[in-house]
């Protein structure tokens, strides 16, 4: 800290951190930009990290995960609400007639593995986990009974009756298929909306498109489920009506249908059989509207929030495992500890190879991405970002940083190099200190804890 303080640089190293808005963990970049006159060669301008502290340019990480860079995952979560929030009321390219198609917020649950330690309120009052008069006993000795109350943070919640009854297999292989679930659930709903309609499938997009932005939660069980907007809109996107008859009614049928119809099959391995995977009972459709009980602010404001999270508020890590790691040295729940005990082993099976359950372990075997939005739902996050970034440049320009030159007659060509990330200990509270954000946990610079 004292030699940051002191160096002659300081003021211009602030700036890039200022700059950077406070991310935690910045990439530092090496390289220049050089413009030159497309007519002669003549070069016109050169930006080169030469003379920046340290002979690096520092940029924010831009992750999602709130648990690496809360700075960068707090601009994810603002794009993704923006973009989810045009998706429903218009914007961003978005016309705002699409208040009229039919759109829902559904929420597909994974099945049941086993009993494990639930809170639920009944009239503002918590309710015992499992009480069961004459509870009966597993083969392992356990009553099948809980009568605590738990609280809202109580360590047990997710975490099985029976460790030993619960099926691992199941969840993490659960995990595994659940984006082809998700997939052949769209297509489900495809089909059957179709077939309401009188069309052949391969006519469908002539008709109608179904857009949805979804986000994937673990519950604290460790298993993924999804939550999704689903809009029906006319033949390629928004700016069309979708045909009469696909109503918010139609909708919800082939959806229902479609959640209860799908599966995905676990191949056999090791003498264990095939396994065939399906969504849980508990399906929730509900309609969303600019000012009954769910809106287009609460939904978007949900999906952008999980968008941040990954499985790291189960209790698990939020990085790969290597086949090197120690599990016992890190701070892991048991339960999220079996999860990717049971990734591994399974990992290793030549049948299960494809599930590729070893490398996702840290996720619990889910490879999904978090957030996903089908092509039409509305604007993007690269075009949010775009915007931002010809804004900035625009800045740049007026404040007399970068030079203002003719986009057609200069040639830019630009050399990057990445030269490592994050900070250094001292850095790490002297940024935290200039941005305003709150000081970090110490760590190394590879993310590892001292
Ligand atoms: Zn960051
Ligand atoms: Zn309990
Ligand atoms: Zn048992």
């Amino acid at each position: 800290m004292i030699a940051r303080l002191n160096h002659p640089d300081y003021d211009r190293w602030a700036t890039q951190i200022r700059a950077t808005g406070g991310c935690r963990q910045p990439i530092h970049l090496r390289g220049k930009i050089d413009h030159y006159d497309k007519a002669t060669g003549q070069l016109l301008h050169r930006y080169t990290t030469k003379h920046e502290p340290d002979g690096v340019l520092r940029v924010p990480c831009k992750t999602r995960r709130a648990s690496r860079c809360p700075t960068c995952a707090e601009t994810y979560r603002a794009d993704t609400y923006h973009l989810i929030r045009a998706g429903l009321v218009g914007g961003k390219g978005v016309p705002d007639t699409v208040t009229s198609h039919p759109t829902l917020f559904i929420t597909l649950t994974a099945p049941s593995f086993g009993t494990v330690h639930t809170r639920h309120e009944k009239n503002g009052k918590t309710q015992p986990c499992h009480a069961r008069r004459n509870a009966p006993t597993c083969p392992h000795g356990r009553t099948m009974s809980c009568t605590t109350r738990h609280s809202k943070e109580d360590p047990r919640l997710g975490e099985p009756l029976c460790p030993d009854c619960y099926d691992y297999t199941g969840t993490v292989l659960f995990n595994a298929l659940a984006p082809l679930l998700w997939k052949r659930f769209a297509d489900s709903v495809r089909r059957h909306l179709a077939k309401q309609g009188g069309l052949l499938l391969k006519d469908f997009r002539h008709h109608l498109t179904l857009s949805f932005a979804k986000v994937a939660e673990y519950q604290r069980r460790g298993v993924v489920h999804f939550h999704a907007v689903i809009r029906l809109d006319g033949p390629g996107g928004p700016e069309a009506p979708p045909p009469p008859w696909a109503t918010a009614d139609a909708l919800t049928q082939a959806i229902q249908h479609a959640a209860g119809a799908v599966t995905a099959k676990a191949p056999a391995y090791a003498g264990q059989p095939e396994r065939i995977l399906r969504w849980g009972d508990q399906l929730d459709i509900r309609p969303i509207t600019m000012n009954g009980d769910l809106t287009d602010q609460a939904v978007a404001g949900y999906i952008a929030k999980y968008a941040t999270k990954a499985a790291e508020c189960v209790g698990t890590l939020d990085r790969r495992i290597n086949p090197l790691d120690n599990l016992e040295a890190y701070n892991l729940r048991t339960h999220a500890r079996r999860l990717i005990t049971t990734c591994l082993d399974l990992g290793k099976e030549p049948d299960l190879a494809d599930l590729r359950l070893a490398d996702w372990a840290h996720m619990l075997g889910f490879r999904g991405h978090f957030s996903t939005r089908s092509r039409h739902y509305s604007t993007t996050l690269g075009d949010i970002r775009a915007d931002r970034e010809h804004h900035a440049r625009a800045e740049d320009i007026t404040t007399g940083r970068l030079p203002l030159f003719d986009e057609d007659t200069v040639l830019v060509i630009s050399e990057w190099q990445y030269a490592g990330k994050g900070h250094s200990a001292g850095d790490a509270l002297l940024a935290a200190a200039i941005t305003g954000t709150p000081s970090p946990t110490p760590q190394h610079l590879d993310g590892s804890r001292p």
